[in-house]
């Protein structure tokens, strides 16, 4: 059966399983476990459901990896990259050549940024962005005299990438443990995260006590020492983390004042999910530079870049001397043709917009509900970006013993019931395509709530009801 599954190039989920096993060493994965339960194999996808080799239809909660953002099965993205491969798969930006598509898409993408930003540096990946932004915000400051300015701020529990650079500027020590991470030249403070850290605070206050741990920081560096400060408009892996309204104000205010970079990372915030081009448009910033990828393509083809503003732009290139940096597919001409068919599709069906007129309106409202729940501590959205935080607790807040375990169940409960809902620790996580309706909406938030249940029953030893 084998063989002739293999000769029509049908295998069975329990081969895909084997071979995968055998051969594929898995991102974040512990490969142990991961070969003695079998990887979930997901064979195709359409709008905002994916469905896997056993036929299960499933809601992707995550688009993927925050990255769909309009959504499975446009076709006119495949047709394009069909387009750029004939005509041109693959040439390079680097040796005083260009490209149609790369210059066309650069200029797409200056006319959705902050006036200010009218450049872009292509990269293959998100991670690659931010190394890209070290090596600049690095030689921004060498062109400008001041050499010395060489250390980078970010904050705890910051995703960045996983890169050296990416994971060194991230702030999960998980990753840092592995690896002598982070490099040197970086430094972290506290994240505005205020239901885990701040509840005792009224949450203006603690955004402002959040911002004030950069000024700390710069003065215990010195200010001549300090490049820029890094940080994602909103925290995704990290939770959802939606910093207070006090928060980022304060932070700009802080990098002005000392002349230091500002660098928002629009990664996941970036092209709609927040009902605004980028997550510095929501938030009211006026960044330096923007690492951006995922939802560039909508994860349609690997590509990301740096938006780069004037002030970096000018006093580079006026300096003048080469940039020594650069990605083998930094412009390639597929990917850049994706990203720019999705460019026009977010704008010419009015896809940002919607979100930030109605569709984040109605999930933020459908999501609150889920506060509800004897196991929901908090229920909190922004745009199209959701979290519950699961506690042990509900009166006191108190977290679960075991970090994680819970948040594992409520998991696994959701794949099997036909939500993609990710855990981290024990706060579940959602980021939908933006293309989604609200019948969807209502769906995810009835899975959701069943999960939930089931979570809850598991906890109590009811068994019966998981089952
Ligand atoms: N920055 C942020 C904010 C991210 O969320 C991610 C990926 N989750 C990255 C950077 C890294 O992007 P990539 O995985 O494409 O390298």
């Amino acid at each position: 059966a084998s063989s002739e599954a293999e000769m029509t190039g049908q295998r069975t989920t329990r081969e895909w399983q084997e071979l995968d096993a055998a051969h594929h060493w898995h991102p974040f994965s512990d490969t142990k476990a991961l070969n003695a339960e079998g990887s979930r194999v997901i064979t195709r996808a359409e709008g905002c459901h994916v469905w896997d080799s056993d036929g299960h239809r499933i809601l992707d909660g995550m688009a993927g990896l925050w990255c769909v953002n309009v959504g499975y099965g446009r076709t006119e993205l495949a047709e394009v990259a069909y387009r750029q491969m004939c005509e041109l798969p693959f040439y390079n930006c680097f040796f005083k050549t260009t490209h149609p598509t790369a210059a066309e898409l650069a200029a797409r993408i200056a006319e959705v940024a902050p006036p200010h930003m009218r450049r872009v540096f292509f990269t293959g990946s998100g991670s690659e962005a931010n190394d890209t932004v070290l090596r600049l915000v690095r030689r921004y400051w060498d062109v400008m005299g001041q050499p010395e300015r060489q250390t980078v701020i970010s904050r705890w529990n910051a995703y960045h990438g996983s890169t050296m650079a990416g994971a060194s500027l991230g702030g999960m020590k998980p990753m840092h443990a592995q690896g002598g991470l982070p490099i040197p030249g970086i430094a972290h403070i506290r994240q505005p995260y205020w239901f885990a850290e701040g509840r005792e605070m009224d949450r203006d206050a603690f955004g402002l006590l959040c911002a004030q741990a950069l000024e700390d920081k710069i003065l215990e560096l010195g200010p001549e020492r300090v490049a820029a400060f890094i940080g994602e408009p909103v925290q995704g892996a990290g939770g959802v983390v939606i910093p207070p309204a006090t928060y980022w104000p304060e932070i700009q205010r802080i990098c002005r004042k000392y002349g230091i970079l500002l660098v928002t990372d629009e990664v996941i915030c970036g092209f709609g999910r927040l009902g605004t081009w980028f997550g510095a448009q929501h938030f009211g910033l006026e960044p330096d530079l923007m690492p951006i990828a995922k939802g560039l393509s909508s994860g349609y083809a690997p590509i990301g870049g740096v938006v780069i503003g004037d002030r970096v732009a000018k006093a580079v290139i006026d300096a003048g001397g080469d940039f020594n940096h650069g990605y083998t597919y930094s412009g390639h001409p597929v990917a850049c043709a994706v990203a720019a068919e999705n460019l026009r599709i977010l704008k010419e069906e009015g896809i940002v917009d919607r979100v930030r007129t109605h569709t984040a309106g109605y999930f933020a409202q459908r999501w609150a509900e889920l506060a509800d729940h004897p196991l929901v501590g908090e229920a909190r959205s922004v745009g199209l970006m959701g979290a519950l935080e699961l506690v042990a607790d509900k009166r006191t807040m108190t977290p679960f013993t075991k970090e994680g375990e819970t948040g594992l169940i409520c998991r696994e409960f959701c794949f099997r019931e036909g939500l993609i809902m990710r855990a981290v620790r024990d706060c579940m996580i959602v980021a939908p395509p933006l293309v989604i309706r609200d019948s969807e909406i209502d769906e995810l938030v009835r899975l959701a709530r069943r999960c939930l249940d089931l979570t809850l029953a598991r906890l109590r030893g009811e068994t019966k009801l998981a089952a």
